[in-house]
């Protein structure tokens, strides 16, 4: 099995082949060196890329998308392929998150985007600076990079009546590792490319496990460990597929194991949806030793658009949070703390938005 460190020595080779053997001039768009985020706190990795004409052409019916990209390289390297596939007299509109102010609003009005591409956490911010009349021209979104929860898809939807929402799942390490979502699916739900072969390795009870891949489209990458966590099921789909890879997320950031249950990213947007008592959160996870016992620990930093904040308020979302929010198929976070497998919860109030950087990451272990 292939980890980061084994692929980045494969990547360093093929750098330096790249280096010692440039592609022509009038090619070279199509190669890229991308450098990964390095947001899973591992070492980074630089990559040289070649886009395949089938990339370049998902493109070619686009006349005025929105990229919604964080990092600069990534912004670029899309919108070279989008502006190699579009119509001639096609444009494009790239956006980072920097471009989210009040200026926005008139600039996607005069703009009119027939299309949305980018990171779902992105475009779910950049659809509150569209109007209603400018959001019934999106006839695209497409999303990758990140896994959607059922309220951004709903918001998403709602937005954009009459736009068609697609995903895929890519990783920069391998390319491409899904077909484009079927629509019988629900979020985060997707079937292997041709020629790419998942695997979940050492799966729990429930089938959960890290996802591997061996893409036939690298062959030098033969199983590589992507570092997310999901589900594989043999189950035909009207469409006539006959398996589906489940995306539970970032082992780390939207999954993380801890002493004994899950905490799940979508797990904790649904609660804070139900509770109503705050409009945006991070939660820290981390390992405490208590009287000789290892315990799970949660803190709750919550954000209020309007400010509000007291001790008694406090108090309600720890109880509220704790009572709803499931760490394993039936056991809430308050039983555990009972059974005293987790400390009670803590929350802090933040005095600003949190801030974004290329992705939203809600969940952070704090473990040293
Ligand atoms: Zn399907």
């Amino acid at each position: 099995m292939l980890d980061r460190a084994g692929y980045s020595l494969i990547a360093e080779k093929t750098f330096s082949d790249f280096r010692s053997a440039p592609p022509a001039k009038e090619d070279a768009w199509r190669y890229c060196v991308r450098v990964t985020s390095g947001t899973t706190g591992g070492q980074l990795i630089g990559a040289v890329l070649q886009y395949q004409a089938e990339s370049v052409k998902r493109f070619s019916q686009l006349r005025a998308p929105v990229l919604c990209l964080g990092a600069s390289a990534t912004r670029l390297a899309y919108n070279l392929q989008a502006r190699h596939g579009m119509p001639a007299e096609s444009r494009s509109l790239v956006l980072d998150g920097a471009d989210l102010n009040s200026e926005l609003k008139v600039v996607l009005a005069q703009y009119a985007p027939d299309s949305i591409l980018g990171f779902v956490s992105f475009v779910v911010r950049v659809a509150e600076y569209i109007d209603r009349e400018t959001a019934l021209g999106v006839r695209a979104i497409i999303l990758s990079g990140e896994c959607t929860t059922e309220a951004m898809e709903s918001l998403l939807r709602d937005t954009f009546p009459n736009a068609r929402i697609t995903s895929r799942y890519i990783a920069l390490e391998v390319g491409r590792i899904s077909e484009v979502s079927c629509g019988f699916q629900p979020p985060n739900h997707y079937h292997p490319y041709k020629g790419v072969k998942v695997e979940i390795d050492s799966p729990d009870e429930s089938g959960v496990g890290s996802i591997l891949v061996s893409p036939s489209t690298r062959p030098e990458v033969i199983q590589y460990q992507l570092g997310d966590v999901g589900r594989l099921k043999s189950e035909p789909c009207p469409c006539g597929a006959t398996e589906i890879l489940e995306i539970m997320g970032r082992n780390g950031r939207d999954y993380v194991k801890l002493a004994g249950a899950i905490v799940r990213r979508e797990e904790c947007d649904r609660v804070m949806l139900s509770v109503a008592l705050f409009d945006d959160y991070r939660l820290d996870t981390s390992h405490v030793i208590l009287d000789g016992k290892l315990r799970g620990k949660l803190h709750l930093r919550v954000y209020r658009k309007d400010g509000q904040r007291s001790p008694d308020l406090g108090a309600r979302i720890e109880k509220e949070f704790s009572r709803q929010l499931y760490l394993s198929p039936s056991r809430t976070l308050a039983e555990l703390v009972r059974t005293g497998d987790f400390v009670p919860l803590s929350v802090t109030f933040a005095d600003a938005p949190f801030p974004i950087k290329n992705k939203e990451i809600k969940i952070l272990m704090v473990d040293a």
